[in-house]
């Protein structure tokens, strides 16, 4: 499995060049994009998320595991398999994460109550957000409310989960737990770290771009990469 992305081109109707014909091919496993604030990383994340439309180019996912949908160029397929947990999470203040994880997954297609019940409590515990469920999301701390973006990208079994800078404004502490959390997730998964944090990069990806000015200027190995930064 993996995904490919080809001449992606993105021009906002301010005329900034966001995204200047960018290909990658992006193989299973945790991969880093790497770049500085305003590179372009998360023009591509919601690009390859289908949230927004590229002006010309594709990104398709090839090879999925058997009994997956072969081809995902239509929205609703990627949907299907897609975990996104975005840079700016909000939360519904009033809810609980119990709740709420509970909505997402009948809005994934799990019809069945108690076999959501099962999924939602497995994900709380994962997240180590169990002994706190039944708060309202609105009394989270930030890195609460990171841990619980994972979970509710996880609903579903996705194939692809794309993460964009999520440890901006995390203590020390839950970055380590965020950072333990995705390196969980583990096989037969795509996760996409978009981040401008170099070690990020390289304590968790095994292969990474770099992307500057909406252009990919080098791909590789992080420990390779990153030495000459
Ligand atoms: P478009 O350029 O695609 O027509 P808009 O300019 O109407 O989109 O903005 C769409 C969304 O993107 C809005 O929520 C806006 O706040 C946000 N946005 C606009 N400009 C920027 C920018 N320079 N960086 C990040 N987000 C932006
Ligand atoms: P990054 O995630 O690497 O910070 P972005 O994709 O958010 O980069 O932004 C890339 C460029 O596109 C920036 O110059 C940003 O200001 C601009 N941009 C992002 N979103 C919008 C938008 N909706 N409308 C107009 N310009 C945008």
């Amino acid at each position: 499995m993996q995904l490919e992305i080809k001449d992606l081109s993105k021009t906002y109707s301010n005329g900034v060049r966001a995204l200047k014909s960018v290909s990658l091919t992006i193989p299973q496993g945790m991969f880093g994009l790497l770049g500085p604030n305003g590179a372009g990383k998360s023009s591509l994340m919601r690009t390859i998320a289908t949230l927004q439309e590229a002006d010309s180019g594709s990104a398709r996912l090839t090879g999925l595991p058997e009994g997956d949908l072969d081809v995902l160029t239509q929205k609703d397929a990627v949907r299907r398999v897609l975990g996104y947990l975005p840079q700016e999470f909000g939360v519904y203040p009033r809810v609980t994460a119990e709740a709420m994880l509970d909505h997402i997954a009948s809005l994934k297609g799990i019809a069945n109550s108690r076999e959501r019940k099962e999924i939602v409590q497995g994900l709380l515990q994962k997240v180590n957000l169990y002994d706190v469920r039944k708060k309202n999301l609105g009394t989270y701390s930030g890195g609460m409310k990171q841990r619980f973006g994972i979970a509710q990208a996880l609903i579903g079994t996705p194939r692809l989960i794309i993460v964009d800078e999520p440890t901006a404004g995390l203590d020390p502490a839950e970055r380590n737990r965020f950072h333990n959390l995705l390196s969980e997730i583990g096989e037969n998964t795509i996760v996409i770290l978009s981040t401008h944090i170099v070690e990020d990069v390289t304590n968790l990806c095994s292969d990474m771009a770099i992307i500057c000015l909406g252009e990919v200027v080098a791909t590789g190995n992080p420990n390779d990469l990153v030495k000459d930064l």
